[in-house]
């Protein structure tokens, strides 16, 4: 074997047991049924399938697995995890290949970055009131998405039949609210 694909081979290898032992699954486990694909709801939207994410995974293609919109758009539903014959929580595999290319501070896509900035509004409004204020949530992501207008007659529709509410409600254990973030980011920091 030549050095090159020596060197690729070793890459291959690390990058198969960084995703096994973040996510702390048996990646080399599936053997592509498709089934996880199947029943995924966001599936259609993913420019690859979530069997071919694992199969990328399995044959080590960091940067393919990596730079996809899939491990974004992924919604955490664990559908494909209660599917799966071989017991893989994919759910797991995704959500690793995102703290993976999180902490690598890739370049996303456009769709990418709106997930990305959708979840951060939602953690926020969590954050401050314990519970998710979805009037401005939404109206938050859409200023800062640059789509002001984006489904204001269904927000204004859903306000005036009280669906959503104008006024802010916090929960009355903030102190147990700010205890889960501070321990989050103490894991995050390890
Ligand atoms: S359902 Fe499980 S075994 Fe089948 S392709 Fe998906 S991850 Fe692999
Ligand atoms: S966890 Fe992600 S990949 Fe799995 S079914 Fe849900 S959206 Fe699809």
């Amino acid at each position: 074997m030549s050095a090159i694909n020596l060197t690729t081979t070793l890459k291959h290898e690390q990058f198969i047991e960084q995703v096994s032992r973040e996510s702390g699954q048996p990646v080399q486990q599936c053997y592509q049924c498709g089934k996880c694909t199947a029943g995924c709801p966001i599936a259609f939207s993913m420019d690859v399938p979530p069997n071919r994410v694992m199969r990328m995974v399995q044959l080590g293609l960091r940067e393919t697995a990596l730079s996809c919109n899939s491990i974004w758009l992924c919604a955490y539903c664990s559908t494909c995890s209660v599917r799966c014959p071989k017991n893989v929580n994919l759910a797991q595999v995704m959500d690793a290949l995102r703290i993976i290319a999180g902490k690598e501070k890739r370049a996303k896509t456009a769709r990418a970055r709106h997930v990305e900035l959708f979840n951060r509004n939602f953690l926020n409004s969590i954050r401050r009131y314990g519970r998710l204020h979805e009037f401005e949530t939404m109206t938050m992501y859409n200023l800062k998405s640059g789509q002001p207008f984006k489904n204001a007659d269904t927000g204004l529709y859903m306000l005036s039949r009280g669906k959503l509410k104008f006024l802010i409600q916090k929960t009355s254990q903030m102190d147990q609210v700010k205890q889960i973030f501070a321990r989050v980011k103490e894991l995050e920091e390890k």
